[in-house]
């Protein structure tokens, strides 16, 4: 099978009310946090929040690794905004992706999670968000490290204690690496439909998303087999893929009949490994091609989307509440 190069960074979604989720985790070291590590004794590398920073005063407790760490909502949030994008992006960019994770944080904390009752939120992208400690950061990003890690804070600290509000309520922040051009209905993807995540156009494209358009290749018979190790006894004596149903707008897969059996294209991607369900295929003989855009579910603020938009002008503010229809960002304690 071929298949696109791996992402430069995890790619993220909230679970949340979600019921579908996909895994590109990061390894998880010992707690570090940015805080303690980048500052010397007489030269901080980086800007540390004022003491009395809404993001300073509030710990919550973070599952790193399978251990439950204990940490300032500051220290949390520079560690999930350096996993899910790069410190490269455009400082609007970053801010946007650090009030979303700032967002489903105190959404977290307002919710019971029985995935794992003793901490708030956990490092695993395909359940909470991804998150990386200090030292990981230092290794990762080796001599860039001191260039990228200020971008990271200043982000953070800009926008401290900024949360995004639908009628009043903290919303659920999901967010993707890609949406190929559009972000999707909740309900397309999950099983609730929030009035905010809704299908948004996306100005990110194959200019300034590594590996934008994946191709993947199966012969006939591994497609099947891979069909059929999901779904055994499965028939494809009606074709391989029928019926399709997409979203008009988005022309992101929701159902097709695989062999038989009716999926929704986040089942198509998990049997595949695409890289999201804006796909396409064309069968050749003895060969099924699939092409794909974008890169995660779809649902929410697409990051490379954010970028572009930051590159134009957009403030994080504007970022926000157009991927996020409708919601406000304002301070949690206004
Ligand atoms: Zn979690």
């Amino acid at each position: 099978m071929k298949h696109a190069l791996p992402p430069i960074f995890a790619f993220t979604l909230s679970a949340l009310v979600l019921v579908a989720a996909f895994i590109f985790a990061e390894p998880i070291s010992e707690a570090v946090t940015a805080t303690e590590s980048a500052a010397t004794d007489d030269a901080p590398l980086v800007a540390v929040p004022a003491p009395d920073s809404s993001d300073a005063k509030l710990r919550v407790n973070v599952l790193v690794k399978g251990e439950t760490l204990n940490m300032t909502l500051a220290d949390y949030l520079r560690g999930v905004t350096a996993s899910e994008v790069p410190g490269t992006f455009y400082p609007e960019a970053i801010k946007a992706q650090a009030v979303a994770a700032r967002t489903n944080l105190y959404w977290k904390l307002a919710h019971t999670n029985p995935g794992h009752p003793s901490a708030d939120v956990c490092d695993d992208p395909a359940h909470c968000a991804a998150y990386a400690t200090d030292s990981d950061l230092q290794e990762k990003w080796g001599g860039k490290y001191a260039e990228l890690m200020p971008n990271i804070v200043s982000a953070v600290n800009a926008t401290d204690g900024i949360v995004i509000r639908y009628n009043g309520d903290i919303i659920q922040a999901v967010f993707h690496s890609s949406g190929g051009g559009y972000t999707e209905d909740s309900g397309n993807v999950w099983t609730e439909q929030l009035p905010y995540l809704v299908t948004r156009e996306s100005p990110e494209g194959p200019a300034s998303v590594p590996n934008f358009i994946s191709e993947y290749a199966f012969t006939i018979n591994e497609f099947k087999r891979l069909a059929t190790e999901k779904y055994p006894g499965i028939s494809f004596d009606k074709g391989l893929l029928t019926n399709e149903e997409r979203n008009a707008q988005s022309g992101r897969l929701l159902y097709v009949n695989l062999g038989d059996k009716r999926v929704s294209g986040t089942q198509l991607r998990l049997i595949y490994g695409l890289r999201s369900a804006m796909v396409n295929w064309t069968i050749d003989g003895n060969e099924i091609r699939l092409t794909t855009k974008g890169y995660g579910h779809g649902v929410g603020l697409s990051q490379y989307g954010a970028n572009e938009f930051a590159r134009n002008g957009a403030s994080y503010e504007d970022i926000l509440t157009y991927y996020y229809k409708g919601s406000v960002a304002s301070s949690y304690s206004s």
